[in-house]
């Protein structure tokens, strides 16, 4: 009887050696499968599915984990799905001048003052190659023209249907464009990450004399065109959209890829870290 109480015991201590073993393992994979994150903005898609495949395999624990699973899966397929895309790469980090609503005082060496009514992005060496800009989201080219003070302009109008299916119309303004290198002309379609042309050179007749940069603005369009790039009122700005927020709302936060794959790390991490 003894005897066979200690085999017990044995088999019982190796039963939790075994556990503590797969365990272990457990706790291994997920480093392995920890995604880098990539930029160019066409590949985000495949990025996407690379960080759900990598972080839902690390994923597959059981009790709180199946509900981040499937909260991260949500959040995956959101963006996959939201089919709107950073007009230049870096869009956030690259706004280091002028952001929206930020009040232009005339003081300033600033050509124009008011308050900005879209983000302004930078580049970061004017004798780079060209800078591509990206289509926002799916719709139409309904300008493109020389525009005083912005030099090249493109406008897309685009749709978004609410859950009630009331559907708003947008413009999404893009100024200091090179014309010619757009690639789409008025009344053409074009989809959410197209390319659409370069960046106007710096201290061109294409961005009217301004530096190398993106102004980009979005409002909903009711029926005016509006081309201003500042206001003088700040209640006037209700016109526009804070471009930035717009995205973010619509899932794609300032580094979706990097923000996203940085939420399932952090997760595979805290199941590893309570695994006991
Ligand atoms: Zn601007």
């Amino acid at each position: 009887m003894y005897y066979m109480q200690r085999n017990l015991l044995a088999f019982i201590v190796c039963g939790l050696a075994l556990t503590t073993f797969t365990g272990c393992i457990q706790q291994e994979t997920p480093k392995e499968t920890v995604v880098e994150a990539v930029l160019p903005l066409n590949t985000l898609e495949e990025d996407l599915d690379a960080a759900l495949v990598a972080g839902i395999d690390a994923l597959e624990v059981e009790g709180d984990a199946l509900i981040q699973k499937n909260d991260l899966e949500t959040k995956l397929d959101a963006v996959v799905n939201s089919n709107i895309y950073y007009p230049m790469v870096h869009y956030t980090d690259l706004r280091t001048k002028k952001v929206f609503a930020q009040l232009i005082s005339p003081d300033s060496e600033d050509r124009f003052s008011g308050y900005h009514t879209g983000d302004d992005i930078e580049v970061t060496d004017v004798t780079n190659d060209a800078v591509p800009v990206y289509a926002m989201a799916s719709g139409e080219i309904v300008r493109k023209q020389w525009v005083a003070g912005y030099g090249g302009v493109v406008v897309i109008e685009f749709e978004e249907r609410d859950n009630n299916n009331n559907i708003s119309t947008y413009h999404a303004l893009y100024g200091h464009l090179n014309l010619e290198s757009i690639k789409y002309s008025e009344g053409d379609t074009v989809l959410a990450g197209n390319q659409l042309g370069v960046l106007g050179a710096h201290e061109s007749e294409e961005t009217d004399g301004e530096r190398e940069h993106l102004h980009f603005g979005v409002y909903e369009y009711t029926g005016t065109i509006r081309f201003a790039g500042y206001v003088d009122n700040e209640a006037d700005l209700i016109y526009w959209e804070n471009p930035s927020e717009f995205m973010r709302q619509r899932f794609v936060n300032e580094l979706p890829q990097e923000a996203i794959i940085d939420d399932l790390n952090a997760a595979v991490e805290n199941i590893v870290n309570e695994t006991p």
